[in-house]
């Protein structure tokens, strides 16, 4: 009961803070709201919905599509039996993009691309008993969770932490919206993705989702409205 309080009311906040341009003091924001609440809930509710971007979301053999994108992530798992390699989507965005940077004498190459339920079985418990699952879980993903599965993530150069902050890995992140792809787990948005920053794992998404959420500066969860989470 508590819980629904909360969340009516903070569901209230957001209606009023957005219809309002004076949005400095939360304290008087919640005193005004109680009795608008009362008296016409009926014209919150639009207000808020507003608010929400609507997503579709589609399950199609046992593969979950968010607004016709494929989504895996902590939620999201893909089937044991998915195992379709690369899509030729991905490797020709990719061979595209390895073009152009190679002309700014930025070498790009693939260092992981697709991985089966198997592979990634295998992998994620070598990582597991080398550091434990807790902190496996911060950068591998468990069998049929990860996104390299889905044969539209790339691992790309030398896939380790010596490469934040490298002239390939700014180039990266700099040029790929153009060709389709974002950086799947980008800096700050840890605790969304439930990944540490990755600049070498980049995931197509084609190349108009990918410059919307560069502009929007959205992760994959936050565009898709999902959460990443081992339920
Ligand atoms: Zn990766």
């Amino acid at each position: 009961m508590k819980r629904l309080i909360i969340v009516f009311l903070s569901a209230l906040l957001l209606t009023l803070s957005s219809g309002c341009s004076k949005n400095s003091n939360t304290k008087s924001s919640v005193k005004s709201a109680e009795p608008t609440s009362d008296s016409s809930s009926s014209v919150e509710q639009p207000a808020v919905k507003a608010l929400a971007k609507v997503h579709s979301t589609e399950v199609i053999d046992g593969v979950t599509y968010i607004d016709g994108i494929l989504i895996v992530n902590k939620t999201y798992s893909l089937p044991k039996s998915y195992n379709y390699g690369l899509t030729d989507e991905t490797l020709e965005a990719f061979n595209n993009m390895a073009k152009a940077a190679a002309k700014d004498n930025i070498p790009l190459v693939i260092a992981s691309g697709f991985r089966s339920y198997k592979e990634q079985e295998k992998l994620y418990k070598e990582y597991s008993a080398e550091n434990g699952q807790k902190e496996a879980d911060t950068y591998s993903a468990r069998a049929g969770y990860s996104e390299h599965q889905s044969g539209l993530a790339i691992d790309v150069n030398g896939a380790d932490f010596s490469m934040v902050g490298q002239k390939d890995m700014k180039w990266l992140e700099k040029h790929c919206t153009d060709y389709g792809f974002i950086i799947r787990f980008p800096k700050g948005k840890e605790s969304i993705t439930g990944y540490s920053y990755e600049p070498w794992h980049i995931r197509y998404v084609g190349k108009k989702t990918a410059k919307e959420m560069k502009k929007q500066g959205v992760c994959l969860e936050e565009y898709l409205g999902v959460d990443s989470e081992y339920k």
